[in-house]
C-alpha cells in the first residue's frame, strides 16, 4: 500500500469517506435516496483508483467482469419488484461474502508471502465470507420460494459444531503450514461452504430477516479482513461500516422479534400451526360502506400496514384515504412494526414513496400505548405483527414477538383477500375477536372502494 501512488490512495480514501457519508444519508427515509447515490459515487471512485494502479495486469478480464456484473445489477435493480427486495438483498449480500472468500482463495493459491497475522485474517475472512455466501444463497432460495421447507438434520446442532470445528482446524493448518497447498485450500473452502448451507437450511419462517441481516454483518467483516490482506483502506472501511451496521440491525431485529440470536441460529422456528391454544370466535365480514362510516365518524384511526399492502401496491390509495379522513377531522396515524413486510424498513419506504409525512409514522414503542384510545385500528395486509397469540400462547412459533396492540382499539378492521395466514403460517386470533371485522379483497381495490364511500359521505 505504501508503494502505491498518492492518487490511488487518495481515490480509495475519498471512496471510503463517501461510503460513510452515504450510510449517514441512509439513516432517514428523507435522505436515503441521496445516501445511496453518494455511496455509489464512492464505489466509482474506489474502482477508478484501483484501475489506476500502475502495472495492473488482466485489465481485459477486469473490464469484462465489471461489464457483466454492472449489467446484471442494472437490469435486476430496475426490474425487481418491491416485494422481492429481500431476496435481492440476500443474493447481493452473498455475492459480497463470496467475493471476499474468492480474494482469500486467490491469495492462498498464489502462495502470497504474508506474515502470520495477515494470513490469519485472510483465513478468518475467507471462513466468514464462504459461510455468508452459501448461507445467503439458501436465504435467497427460501424467500424466492425455490426452497419451500426448513430442512433439519438429525443432531443438527452437533453437525453444525463438528463442521465449524473442522473448518477452524483446517484454517489453523493453513496458517501454520503456509498456503500454496491445493488440497488443504480445497478442503478448507469445501467445509466452510458446507457450514453456511448446513447452518441456514433449518432456519425458517419468521427468522429469515434476522439471518439475512446477520450474513450482511458477516460479509462486511469478511470484506474488511480481506481489505487488510490486500492493503486496501477503502475495502477495510467499507467492510467495517457494513459489519457494524449489519450487527446493529441484527440486534435490533432480534430484539423486535424477542428472539435471542443464539436461539434463532440453534433452535430455529418452524411454523407448524397456531400452537396449542384453541382460537374461539368467528370471522365477521364488513362492507366498504360500513368501514368508511366507522372511520369517518371516528376521532382517531391507527393504520397498521403489512406485507399485503406491499403486494397490492396499495400505499398511494391508503394515503389518499388518510387525507380524506384528516379533512373530515379524524386523527390518522401509521403504526410500523419493525418486521412488517419482508425487509427492514419495508413499510417506511412504501409510505414515504406514497408521500405520507414522516411525522404521521410511528414505531411500535411510540404507538403501542395509543391503540387503547383509538376508535379504529385499520390493519391492511398485516397479520403476524398484530397476532395476539404472540403474547399468550407459549406453544406458538411466534410466542414472545412484540406485536402492535391493534386488538386494544375499540374497533379493528382487517383488509385481506381471504383466510391466508401470514409469513409464519400461524392462525391469527385477532381476526376472531368480537371487535374485529374483515373487509375482504385485494387491498388496493378494497381501499379504493372505501375512498369512494368517504367521498360520497362528504
Ligand atoms: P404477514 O404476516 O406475512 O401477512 C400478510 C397478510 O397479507 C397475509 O395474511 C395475506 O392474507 C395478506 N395479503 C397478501 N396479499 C394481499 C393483498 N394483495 N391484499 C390484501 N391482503 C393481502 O405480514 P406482516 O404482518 O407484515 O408480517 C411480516 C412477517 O414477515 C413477519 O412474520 C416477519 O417476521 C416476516 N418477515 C419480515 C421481514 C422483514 O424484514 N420485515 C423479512 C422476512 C420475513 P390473504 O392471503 O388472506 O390476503
Amino acid at each position: 500500500m505504501s508503494q502505491l501512488p498518492l492518487y490511488v490512495q487518495g481515490a480509495w480514501f475519498g471512496g471510503a469517506l463517501l461510503f460513510i457519508l452515504g450510510l449517514k444519508g441512509m439513516s432517514s427515509p428523507a435522505s436515503a435516496r441521496r445516501g445511496i447515490v453518494i455511496a455509489g459515487y464512492g464505489m466509482l471512485l474506489a474502482i477508478a483508483g484501483t484501475l489506476l494502479i500502475p502495472g495492473l495486469r488482466n485489465l481485459g478480464l477486469m473490464a469484462a467482469a465489471l461489464l457483466l456484473g454492472g449489467a446484471a445489477a442494472w437490469i435486476s435493480g430496475r426490474r425487481v419488484k418491491m416485494t422481492d427486495m429481500p431476496q435481492m438483498v440476500a443474493i447481493y449480500n452473498g455475492m459480497g461474502g463470496g467475493a471476499a472468500a474468492a480474494i482469500a482463495a486467490i491469495e492462498f493459491a498464489r502462495g502470497s508471502a504474508h506474515d502470520s497475522l495477515t494470513t490469519a485474517l485472510a483465513v478468518v475472512g475467507a471462513l466468514i465470507g464462504a459461510v455468508s455466501f452459501t448461507g445467503s444463497c439458501v436465504a435467497w432460495a427460501k424467500l424466492q420460494g425455490v426452497l419451500k421447507r426448513a430442512v433439519r438434520l438429525p443432531g443438527q446442532n452437533g453437525v453444525n459444531l463438528v463442521l465449524a470445528g473442522v473448518a477452524v482446524a483446517l484454517g489453523a493448518a493453513l496458517i501454520l503450514l503456509g498456503s500454496g497447498r491445493p488440497e488443504l485450500i480445497l478442503a478448507f473452502f469445501a467445509v466452510a461452504l458446507a457450514l453456511g448451507l448446513v447452518v441456514t437450511l433449518p432456519i425458517g419462517g419468521a427468522d429469515m430477516p434476522v439471518v439475512i441481516s446477520l450474513f450482511n454483518a458477516f460479509t462486511g467483516l469478511a470484506v474488511g479482513f480481506e481489505g487488510y490482506v490486500l492493503g486496501n483502506p477503502a475495502l477495510i472501511i467499507a467492510g467495517i461500516v457494513v459489519g457494524a451496521a449489519g450487527t446493529l440491525l441484527t440486534q435490533l431485529m432480534a430484539k423486535a422479534m424477542n428472539r435471542p440470536l443464539s436461539n434463532i441460529l440453534f433452535t430455529p422456528l418452524v411454523a407448524t400451526g397456531s400452537g396449542e391454544q384453541a382460537i374461539s370466535g368467528s370471522l365477521k365480514e364488513a362492507g366498504a360502506v360500513d368501514v368508511a362510516a366507522l372511520m369517518r365518524y371516528a376521532s382517531k384511526v391507527i393504520v397498521v400496514p403489512g406485507y399485503g399492502m406491499a403486494v397490492a401496491h396499495a400505499q398511494h390509495k391508503v394515503w389518499e384515504m388518510a387525507v380524506l379522513l384528516e379533512e373530515a377531522g379524524v386523527e390518522v396515524k401509521f403504526a410500523i412494526h419493525p418486521v412488517a413486510g419482508r425487509m427492514p424498513g419495508h413499510m417506511n419506504v412504501l409510505l414515504a414513496e406514497a408521500g405520507v409525512p414522516y411525522d404521521r409514522i410511528f414505531d411500535l414503542d411510540e404507538i403501542n400505548g395509543e391503540f387503547a384510545q383509538a376508535d379504529v385500528a385499520l390493519v391492511i395486509g398485516a397479520n403476524d405483527v398484530v397476532n395476539p397469540v404472540a403474547r399468550s400462547d407459549k406453544s406458538s412459533p411466534i410466542y414472545g414477538m412484540p406485536i402492535l396492540n391493534a386488538d386494544q382499539a375499540s374497533n379493528v378492521i382487517v383488509v385481506k383477500r381471504g383466510k391466508g395466514t401470514g409469513y409464519s403460517g400461524v392462525e391469527n386470533a385477532l381476526f376472531y375477536t368480537d371487535n374485529c371485522r374483515m373487509l375482504y379483497g385485494d387491498a388496493q381495490p378494497a381501499i379504493a372502494e372505501v375512498i369512494q364511500q368517504l367521498k360520497a359521505m362528504a
